[in-house]
């Protein structure tokens, strides 16, 4: 071999190593991070994307945001990771969440410019996490899950600054009563409360059903539009004869026996309506397709029949009403019947609807979201979404901190008054742990137009004058007490966004070697300290660098 290097890797694969592999991926982390951070807080701006079939989304939601991106660079992917960890755990925090992660990633830069090495900077990471978690635990706040006012303060705070902010307190009232309407013994999935969409009307005719509403009508126009205390059944198959399995062929030989075999099918569907109204069902969900002659006799019989319901829609019929779904007709009960106080087809916004309510304890409810256009109710979907979130994790947890960046300026002097004891090298990842976190009360001062200097000094000083609850008001920029102004959130959504912005900043960090399989998106990076890079390193990224920076 004499000094020929031995290569192990294919002529396609790339291969970039040791500080350009840690440089290249900071910058990437980072790039995420600023691509989302303006829209941080009640004064946060939205974006606007445009995919390449040209349909628009706008939001302020980060998750939503960095999902619709369409991020193919590795290690950015592993920061919109931590925003999708968030959604799924807690519904909200997802902008803060990747905002520390870049922050984390740019401190450690700085070090890593210094010398220390990657694995003592982890270290310090993870001690200052582990410190951060204690110091959060230390702050909360007890909430009983009775307390309406609290929790209703808590659903407001997570639609601050969305698109729902106009109808705040009125969403604030339908989302408690949601999640406590679908809470059971199992705990509390907020999949039980179903949105509808409904343009037109304004958002503060936006109404919460306790039961169910399903998109369809009724199946034929003889059928009644409303059944008063209605026994419902659902059905998980057709009302329609069966077709044979095996292609069979039926050769009529004269009319008779073409009669004789319509007549028999007939009877069938009769034999099915008459199971139906003899177990007393007044309102039958059908999953699959319902025969027209069976149509026509279930008319007759004054029932009310959907066809083609979506399964999840009839879980929710099963669950508010009480239903058993049944799959053979012959097979079904009484017991299998459920009980709605009202089934009925309604107007809403031009199309017609079906509403089961009046249940006894509805566990499955429907939110009608109203507004003017689909744009708008789109984003104010998102923005319940997170608000149920925060509502169910607080009523699970029993947990909240006061918001505005009080959490972050309570760690940020905890964590610096720790890294004395720490010592070492990990002292100075302590201490740029805590740096990191401020860029949370920094970055909402700067996106309502605040000086970000002048807000973090005065927090500061608040919160070493003992005041764990002094926030920044980024309507007026005064410190104030969010506690006393009911800014809260859930202390998961702290918790879980520092740990895995920590994880995934640690997990960047500990690499020093990118091998890819075929062409990376990139190669090696420069030293451009650029936040968002010119860089070729980032081509994966080049749709944010070009398309979102005039927008920011
Ligand atoms: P995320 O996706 O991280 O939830 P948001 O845009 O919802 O991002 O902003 C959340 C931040 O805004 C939190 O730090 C929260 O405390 C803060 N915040 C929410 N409402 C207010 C308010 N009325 N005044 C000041 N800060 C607020
Ligand atoms: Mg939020």
């Amino acid at each position: 071999m004499g000094n020929q290097p031995l290569i192990v890797l294919s002529e396609e694969s790339q291969r970039t190593s040791g500080k350009d592999a840690q440089s290249m991926n900071i910058t990437a982390g980072k790039a995420v991070a600023e691509a989302v951070r303006t829209t941080l807080g009640p004064k946060g701006m939205d974006k606007m994307l445009v995919d390449s079939a040209g349909s628009v989304v706008v939001t302020n939601d980060g998750v939503t945001l960095l999902t619709e991106m369409d991020i193919d660079h590795p290690a950015a992917n592993m920061i919109v990771e931590v925003a999708e960890t968030q959604e799924d755990e807690v519904g909200d925090g997802t902008t803060s969440a990747v905002v520390v992660s870049g922050e984390l990633l740019k401190r450690a830069e700085d070090l890593l410019e210094q010398d220390i090495h990657a694995t003592t900077l982890v270290q310090g990471y993870r001690q200052a996490a582990a410190k951060a978690r204690e110091t959060l635990e230390e702050i909360a706040i007890d909430v009983d899950a009775d307390d309406t006012e609290i929790l209703h303060q808590i659903a407001a705070t997570a639609m601050t600054g969305k698109g729902a902010e106009s109808a705040k307190d009125h969403l604030a009232d339908l989302v408690v009563d949601a999640v406590r309407a679908v809470a059971d013994e199992d705990g509390i999935d907020t999949e039980n409360v179903k949105v509808e969409k409904v343009v037109g009307g304004s958002i503060e005719n936006s109404e919460l059903v306790e039961g169910v509403i399903v998109d369809k009508e009724r199946v034929s126009e003889n059928m009644p539009y409303f059944v008063e205390d209605a026994n419902v059944a659902i059905i998980d198959g057709a009302l329609e004869v069966k077709e044979t399995e095996i292609d069979a062929e039926v050769s009529v030989t004269d009319p008779d026996q073409l009669q004789q075999f319509l007549e028999q099918e007939e009877a069938q569907l009769k034999e099915m309506v008459d199971t139906l109204v003899d177990v007393g069902a007044d309102a039958v969900f059908v999953d699959k397709g319902i025969d027209d002659m069976a149509q026509h006799y279930l008319a007759q019989e004054g029932i009310l029949a959907v066809r083609r319901v979506k399964s999840s829609d009839a879980t929710r019929i099963a669950r508010a009403t009480g239903a058993k779904p049944v799959s053979n007709i012959d097979d079904i009960s009484e017991d299998d019947l459920g009980y709605a106080g009202s089934v009925a087809q309604q107007d809403v916004g031009g199309d017609q609807r079906i509403f089961i309510e009046d249940v006894e304890d509805a566990k499955a409810v429907t939110m009608i979201l109203r507004g003017g256009t689909e744009h708008v109710i789109d984003e104010v979907d998102r923005a319940i979404e997170d608000s149920l979130g925060v509502v169910r994790t607080t009523i699970e947890d029993g947990q909240v901190l006061a918001g505005g960046g009080a959490p972050e300026v309570e760690l940020s002097l905890a964590l610096r008054d720790y890294a004395d004891s720490v010592g070492g090298r990990e002292q100075l990842a302590v201490e740029a742990f805590a740096d990191a976190l401020e860029v949370i009360p920094r970055t909402l001062a700067e996106n309502a137009g605040l000086d970000p200097i002048d807000s973090l000094v005065e927090l500061r000083s608040a919160h070493d004058g003992g005041d764990t609850a002094a926030g920044l008001d980024a309507y007026t920029g005064d410190t104030i007490d969010m506690a006393e102004e009911g800014v809260y959130e859930p202390l998961r959504v702290k918790t879980q966004a520092i740990e895995s912005a920590t994880e995934a900043s640690v997990m960047l960090l500990r690499i020093d070697d990118v091998i890819a399989a075929g062409d990376l998106k990139g190669g090696s990076s420069d030293d451009d300290d650029d936040d968002m890079p010119a860089d070729p390193g980032m081509g994966g990224m080049g749709g944010m660098g070009g398309g979102m920076g005039g927008m920011m």
